[in-house]
């Protein structure tokens, strides 16, 4: 079967594939994830990002933004080198941004300033939001709801929530992203209930790797580490939730991410090249 998937939300400068990160995107690409947004955390990742989606131009783009976990270090240095890296064509969103009360490793103020403040970038920069959300969906909506109307849009990544959140979110005309955690028959059940009620022109696919190991794939590697390539299984599982065929899914959430991302844009090469070989300043 030929089909062909995005992964949205790949955390490939993580440490764990630092050893064989070429082998894990040619996997993918076997497996049909023809494409890659690596997700950037805070600066260091997300200029690591920035780098690999340069070396590898077809295959990769890339997010910038600071993770909730990270707003203590957002500041106006910080600020600028974000903006810098989103000037870069191959960076197309930027994230990940957004709430986390969850564990609250920034205190909850910094984490709606610094959400706030990167709000403000997305529409400086007109580029799209991946946006992360635990444990604040308050806070989180009605932070959103004050900017958006100046965003150009706006991805839910890791959707995990029950039916009436989603519906929140499609009201704020957000599009959803879903993992592998509809793999989980116990702790996905919200999810997996809320999946055939995503308007399929909402709908995209992530695995969050390396987490989020989908709990139903066989065999599970003894690493626990999630790939891009396990994509089809989330997709398959996707597919099934809501009675379509995986060729729908597999079409609509391309295009959808497609859109979105605005991946059909054709690239400054020259530009990207920068941050092949030498540092982006
Ligand atoms: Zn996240």
């Amino acid at each position: 079967m030929n089909i062909s998937l995005i992964d949205i939300g790949s955390n490939l400068t993580h440490d764990s594939f630092a050893a064989d990160r070429d082998e894990v995107i040619a996997r993918a690409l076997e497996a049909g994830v023809r494409r890659q947004i690596v997700t950037g955390a805070d600066l260091a990742s997300s200029t690591q990002a920035a780098e690999l989606a340069a070396a590898h131009p077809l295959i990769l783009s890339s997010t910038a933004g600071v993770h909730p976990h990270h707003a203590q270090s957002f500041d106006t240095p910080l600020r600028e080198q974000l903006c810098n890296l989103l000037q870069l064509p191959q960076v197309v969103a930027v994230g990940e941004c957004g709430l986390d009360y969850f564990r609250n490793f920034s205190p909850p103020e910094a984490q709606r300033a610094a959400f706030a403040a990167q709000l403000e970038i997305a529409a400086e920069v007109r580029k799209p939001v991946f946006l992360h959300q635990r444990d604040a969906h308050g806070d989180f909506t009605a932070i959103l709801r004050d900017y958006r109307t100046r965003l150009t849009g706006g991805v839910a990544h890791c959707f995990t929530g029950s039916r009436s959140q989603l519906e929140d979110y499609l009201a704020l005309d957000l599009y959803i992203g879903v993992t592998g955690w509809v793999n989980d028959e116990r702790r996905g059940q919200d999810l997996r209930a809320a999946v055939p009620h995503i308007p399929s022109d909402k709908l995209m696919l992530e695995t969050d790797a390396p987490y989020l190991l989908p709990r139903d794939l066989a065999p599970q590697p003894k690493s626990r580490r999630n790939e891009p390539g396990y994509l089809p299984h989330i997709a398959r599982t996707v597919a099934q939730l809501r009675g379509e065929s995986l060729e729908a899914v597999a079409a609509s959430t391309t295009r959808n991410a497609t859109l979105f991302f605005r991946l059909d844009l054709p690239r400054q090469e020259s530009l990207s090249s920068a941050g092949a070989g030498g540092r982006l300043g």
